[in-house]
């Protein structure tokens, strides 16, 4: 039942050459930085990919905009392989899967209005609106990203916005095209604490409003609370762990997703788990660790974890179940 799915992605991968083509292509080094990713996205779902920076996840995000060409796997959008499509279908198919960048503060022109910002998607997609027509969509974009009453916006130039209001604008400058999906990417990071409630509560809104499937991206478990119906946790190219909401938050199973969690404050001191300091950096993308590519960071790992891989080799996932059980 494919058309179930707003998104599927399957074996996605996308590597970088590093550095120049060598004379010898099997002397040649890759970043792994998206490395055999299976996700479906339901129509009208939030999903959370978590993770921390470098671990690959807005290179995916990238790859699912069309602005990065996969190296291999499939992307399937409302059940239609779009991985290799030509130029002229993805600004189609742009259209309808949005992003919303980190920095409202970067991604918005200072020289133009309100009015112009949000419009400027209609006419680079060649909307062939009457100005009417575009005006309404306008109005109705401010709107519904809780810029009210949307006519106080149009002539005021981003300078004159609050922080939060300018993530309103981007958001508005998505929602204007109608899409079906946003890839949200750290849309609250950069942003107040008071505030960035308001923006997730805002998305929440428009996933019930107008059906739009959402996947946020942050590297701040702390940031979702409740919001998403499913979290997926990255990890050096590959989601390590996924889940519902409630049984990732609960009862995390992976020693990466458990150690994001251990770190998340937590007001009552009653319900402080012991923190889990992660030790060393993220491996390097271009050379990966043998086996399990947790192993040198996890505060489980056995000898095994050296030599095989959990998520290439059926047999170990027994054994990852046993280690999980030695920290219980
Ligand atoms: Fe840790 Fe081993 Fe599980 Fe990898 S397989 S996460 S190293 S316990």
């Amino acid at each position: 039942m494919t058309q179930e799915y707003a998104l599927e992605i399957r074996n996605l991968k996308k590597y970088f050459r590093a550095g120049r083509p060598g004379w010898f292509s099997r002397f040649e080094k890759y970043i792994h930085a998206v490395d055999g990713v299976d996700l479906q996205l339901r129509r009208g779902e939030v999903v959370a990919l978590v993770g921390e920076s470098g671990c690959g996840k807005s290179t995916l995000a990238l790859t699912l905009m069309l602005l990065e060409e996969a190296t291999e796997g499939n992307i399937l959008f409302e059940g239609r392989d779009i991985t290799h499509i030509s130029a002229r279908e993805r600004k189609a198919i742009r259209q309808r899967i949005q992003m919303v960048f980190q920095d409202p503060y970067e991604s918005l022109n200072p020289t133009q209005t309100i009015e112009e910002i949000v419009t400027e998607p209609l006419i680079v997609h060649g909307l062939a609106l009457d100005g009417n027509e575009r005006r309404q969509r306008v109005l109705r974009a401010l709107e519904d990203a809780g810029l009210k009453p949307a006519e106080d916006y149009l002539h005021r130039y981003p300078h004159q916005l609050s922080g939060g209001q300018r993530q309103r604008v981007v958001i508005a400058g998505a929602l204007v095209l109608e899409p079906h999906i946003l890839l949200a990417d750290e849309p609250v990071s950069m942003l107040d604490v008071s505030i960035r409630a308001e923006i997730i509560n805002l998305l929440a809104d428009l996933r019930r409003t107008r059906g739009i499937s959402v996947i946020f991206i942050t590297h701040d478990l702390g940031t979702i609370g409740y919001f998403a119906d499913r979290v997926a946790v990255m990890y050096l190219g590959r989601i390590v762990e996924i889940g519902t909401m409630r049984e990732v938050l609960k009862k995390p199973k992976h020693p990466y997703t458990q150690a994001l969690l251990s770190v998340i404050p937590v007001p009552n001191p009653r319900m402080r788990k012991k923190r889990v300091i992660l030790q060393g950096e993220t491996p390097n993308p271009i050379d990966l660790p043998s086996g399990c590519r947790f192993h040198p960071r996890c505060p489980m790992a056995l000898e095994v974890c050296r030599q095989s891989d959990p998520a290439l080799l059926k047999v170990t996932e027994t054994h990852h179940a046993a280690c999980l059980l030695l920290v219980k």
